[in-house]
């Protein structure tokens, strides 16, 4: 999946969530925390293909990038549950060790590790499949039926997968707006 669709997969489900949760359940984040959530979630959606120096964000880290790729491959620890966890937990471990723990930075971390994770679910749109229980499990997950899977970088990812998600984000969007959860002054 191209960078442009990951960053669409992740604001797509990321507002679609949040808008549910605010309409079904009542639940809303101050709008400074949802700037800061919304934007480490499109940074996190980016990174975890650090392991492909053929990537955007891979270009960009050229030498720890192939680092990387060295040590685990390609779709390998980055698109796993298990790093999702560590990317989080750090933080937190680190957070309770200071007094006073910084509420603008945790949100941080919570974008960054759920961006993180959504890029998994992007891959795994892809036939491609993402390894999401590695290093317990090599198998490749998927969470499309076979027929609806694509490549990556083919039309089906530019011209349904990437405008169906930014439908999604101005659906959510809406819904949020209609709601009174954020507002157009
Ligand atoms: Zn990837």
């Amino acid at each position: 999946m191209t960078v442009s669709t990951h960053v669409a997969t992740a604001l797509g489900v990321t507002t679609a969530t949040m808008a549910l949760v605010n309409h079904f359940a009542g639940y809303s984040i101050q709008t400074e925390h949802i700037a800061q959530f919304i934007i480490f979630v499109l940074i996190g959606a980016v990174f975890p293909d650090i392991d492909e120096p053929e990537s955007w964000i891979g270009k960009r880290t050229i030498i720890i990038s192939h680092f990387i790729k060295f040590l685990f491959g390609h779709r390998g620890m980055t698109h796993t549950l298990l790093s999702t966890i560590i990317i989080l937990a750090v933080p937190m471990v680190y957070s309770s060790f200071i007094k006073e723990v910084d509420v603008h930075f945790m949100w941080m971390v919570y974008g960054f590790t759920t961006g993180w994770l959504m890029h998994s679910v992007g891959d795994a749109h892809t036939k491609g499949g993402v390894p999401i229980f590695l290093p317990f499990k090599k198998k490749k997950y998927h969470i499309l039926p076979k027929t609806m899977r694509f490549k990556t970088n083919t039309w089906v990812e530019h011209m349904i997968y990437a405008p169906l998600y930014n439908l999604m984000t101005l659906a959510s969007s809406y819904l949020m707006y209609v709601d009174g959860y954020i507002s157009i002054v």
